[in-house]
């Protein structure tokens, strides 16, 4: 049975970039919706365009911009900044994006090594860079002898669904009824499953099945061991934090349109909300599907795609050809990391 105070949150272990906690008194559901949004919905800052003045290295022009988009980025900063295809200027600005510099030329015999520690932010503002682990950066190629690299970089908000360098997370799991009383799971033994199936430490949390103990087939699972390992981008407790932000404002947006379909008497219509929670243009991301008569369609994003970005410009997205072709829409998210 649930506990009428409502959700309770117990925190295991904190360190920045890794926690534990517990989630009750909540179900299933609830505690999936707050996994899938830390890692597709939470907002954070990666590199997105490209723009190649010079590069001589061995690596080509999309094998870099497809590195560069890869490094995390301090992204604190992004929850206050706008989605390039909700900003009002023509291509990017201070509002919606931030861009880096890196120009590097090895002049001697000993091969250099160009890292994320090259990457220059322009402007006076610092919070938005690589992220750094260690002293060493993370490495985005090498150069020999008259070799050079010069390039500018332009970081965009963005989330998971979009492409996966946006991802906050390199592991958000969880775990339920580590006894499996409720046998949702099935597991396949050879002899007996007590000794072939090893209990994970949670198991020690809960209370342990009674031999003979009768099915309770009307049980459900109250209680979730959750783990969040951060990228580095932001820390763990934050990443937990702005997913409910997240999924707060999302809800916010379904009521309203759910009460102005009331008043209005018609059918309910999504579409994107006016700033909730701190989670400004479209508590969607930009995914909102919009009502098209009777017909529902996607909203095809302002994407700028390489091609048409001139020569020497890359979207560092993979699939930035069929994200600028607004038909295949649906096509390139099939693409993209499907999380299930
Ligand atoms: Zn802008």
């Amino acid at each position: 049975m649930y506990s009428t105070k409502g959700p309770k949150v117990t925190v295991r272990d904190y360190q920045e970039g890794e926690i534990s906690l517990i989630l009750e008194d909540t179900d299933l559901s609830m505690a999936n919706a707050i996994r899938r949004v830390m890692i597709a919905e939470v907002p954070t800052m990666a590199i997105d365009l490209v723009e190649i003045e010079s590069n001589t290295s061995v690596l080509v022009d999309e094998f870099l911009a497809h590195r560069l988009g890869l490094i995390p980025l301090y992204s604190e900063r992004a929850k206050h900044m706008k989605y390039t295809r909700d900003c009002v200027c023509d291509s990017y600005c201070d509002e919606c994006s931030v861009t880096f510099v890196l120009n590097k030329r090895c002049t001697t015999n000993e091969t250099m090594e160009v890292t994320s520690r090259d990457l220059m932010v322009i402007g006076h503002d610092q919070s938005i860079r690589p992220v750094e682990f260690g002293d060493d950066g993370i490495l985005i190629c090498k150069l020999a002898r008259g070799q050079e690299l010069r390039l500018r970089c332009i970081a965009k908000k963005g989330t998971g669904k979009e492409h996966a360098k946006w991802i906050p997370v390199a592991a958000a799991p969880f775990e339920y009824d580590p006894h499996n009383k409720l046998r949702h799971t099935s597991l396949w033994v050879e002899e007996n499953a007590a000794t072939e199936w090893p209990k994970s430490k949670n198991a020690d949390l809960e209370e342990v099945p009674r031999e003979g103990e009768p099915f309770d087939y009307t049980a459900e699972p109250t209680r979730f061991y959750m783990g969040i390992e951060a990228v580095g981008s932001m820390p763990a407790d934050m990443i937990f934090t702005d997913a409910l932000g997240v999924l707060n404002a999302k809800l916010a947006g379904l009521l309203v349109e759910l009460n102005r379909a009331d008043d209005l008497g018609t059918a309910p219509v999504a579409a994107a909300a006016g700033p909730v929670g701190g989670y400004t243009g479209g508590y969607d991301g930009g995914y909102a599907a919009q009502a098209n008569g009777s017909q529902w369609t996607a909203r095809t994003p302002a994407v700028q795609s390489g091609a048409a970005g001139g020569a020497g410009q890359w979207q560092s997205s993979a699939w930035s050809g069929s994200q600028s072709s607004g038909d295949q829409w649906g096509a390139s998210r099939m693409s993209g990391p499907q999380w299930g």
